[in-house]
């Protein structure tokens, strides 16, 4: 299959912005080992346009293009591809509902000239549903030749071109591709790159991308081989390596998350926990919940908001409040051996905070956040100190509080 990649928009052609949907693209498309020949750059201009998209066509089976398919006037990519495979544009309402949603999303009234990116040809063609922005791609395929529209935001691009793009052309190539993930926790995606660029850098087959979502760091591996068994062949040693690297962050392969892991742990150790939480308001015990056969281990979790209620429900003294505040490592420690104790628990877990927006000092800034931890008979405190708003710093907290205790479970036993 031979491929041509274009880029529309005159913001490219002036130079505003890099082209660096082409660079992923054709790293992309070298990978699947389709052959690209061409790449153009081409404005927002519908004569100009049509000429390239026929003129591509005349040279190759795949065209790709990205940007042209926003709301205005000025966006034809998707109007010109119409015209040369000779397809009507229909109102696609799935498409349309989540263009809703997504302006509902973001809080923006949507315009009516939004309708026009839920335009899709009537026959021959596959939605690319969007999930980080308004316009759908789409794929029309006829006579042999295949033309793959994506919007311009890389942000869209990259997520639609490997959730949907790819494995649509895999299809159509005699290799296949199998992905592992590796979850990094409590490493930021880009120190994460820092710390495997080079294994990054001297790969080929398997790949190695890193990526953040959801607030945790991936790295998923992905192998080009002619059935599945070659391609773990050729994945087993680089994760391994990468293993090896990264050491204890790497909390899981495959699709799991932070509190599953860490409640099979609890189950599997057999070990009893109870929660005192301040600033993460339940949420630590909320997402042990979400774990089947937790209640063999979980005991209680508390949402010890008030000062009162610390020192009642959790034993933590009045003069500890009063001397170093409810935010302090103190208060953490104490909480933590109370919630255990007061329950019987073998673990207790305690998080203490300021989530902002407001209640911040020079001295206790809004996203510092102490966290007790009671294991093993100890208790040990730590510090932390999160960006983001207040649901932000919450969630973080939680995140990092069941990452210490995964730390421990794994290698504290
Ligand atoms: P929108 O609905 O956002 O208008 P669109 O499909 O019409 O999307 P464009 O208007 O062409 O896309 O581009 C939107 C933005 O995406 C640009 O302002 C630019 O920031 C980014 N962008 C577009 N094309 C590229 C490219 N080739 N490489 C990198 N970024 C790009
Ligand atoms: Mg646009």
């Amino acid at each position: 299959m031979k491929a041509e990649i274009i880029a529309v928009g005159t913001e490219l052609l002036l130079g505003d912005i890099l082209n660096t949907n082409a660079q992923f693209l054709a790293k992309e498309l070298a990978f699947l080992g389709i052959e690209v020949y061409y790449q153009t750059v081409v404005g927002d201009n519908p004569k100009r346009l049509e000429d390239t998209i026929f003129h591509a066509f005349s040279r190759a089976d795949l065209v790709i293009t990205t940007g042209g398919l926003g709301p205005t006037e000025d966006d034809l990519t998707k109007e010109t591809a119409a015209k040369y495979f000779g397809e009507n544009l229909v109102l696609d309402e799935k498409a349309l509902s989540q263009i809703q949603v997504f302006f509902d999303r973001i809080d923006r009234e949507m315009t009516a000239n939004n309708t026009k990116q839920a335009y899709v040809p009537e026959n021959n063609g596959v939605v690319l549903y969007n999930a980080n922005g308004t316009a759908p791609g789409i794929i029309l395929e006829k006579n042999e030749k295949i033309m793959v529209m994506l919007p311009g935001p890389p942000k869209e691009v990259v997520p639609m071109f490997e959730n949907q793009v790819k494995p649509y052309l895999a299809k159509k190539q005699e290799y296949t591709f199998i992905s592992r993930i590796l979850r990094v926790a409590s490493v930021g995606e880009s120190a994460m790159e820092m710390l495997v660029k080079d294994l990054i850098d001297a790969q080929t087959n398997p790949t190695i991308a890193p990526y953040a979502k959801d607030g945790e760091a991936l790295l998923r591996i992905t192998a080009k081989a002619k059935n599945e068994e070659e391609a773990n062949r050729l994945i087993d040693p680089v994760a391994q390596a990468l293993k090896e690297r990264l050491g204890k962050s790497v909390y899981a392969e495959g699709e799991t998350n932070m509190e599953t892991e860490v409640a099979k742990l609890l189950v599997a150790q057999n070990k009893t926990i109870a929660v005192a939480e301040s600033c993460t308001g339940g949420e630590i015990s909320s997402q042990l919940v979400r774990y089947p056969g937790i209640s063999q281990v979980l005991l209680e979790g508390c949402v010890t908001y008030s000062n009162e209620s610390k020192i009642k429900r959790l034993k933590v003294l009045q003069e500890t409040l009063e001397k170093f505040g409810a935010v302090s490592k103190e208060t953490a420690l104490e909480m933590a051996k109370g919630v255990a104790e007061t329950a019987g628990a073998d673990i207790g877990i305690a998080t203490t905070g300021i989530a902002g927006p407001d209640g911040g000092t020079k001295d206790k800034p809004v996203g510092l956040v102490y966290m007790g931890l009671y294991y093993n008979g100890t208790v040990e405190t730590r510090e932390f100190h999160f960006a983001g708003s207040r649901n932000k710093i919450r969630e973080r907290a939680t995140f990092q509080a069941l990452d210490w205790l995964r730390r421990k479970l794994q290698y504290e036993k």
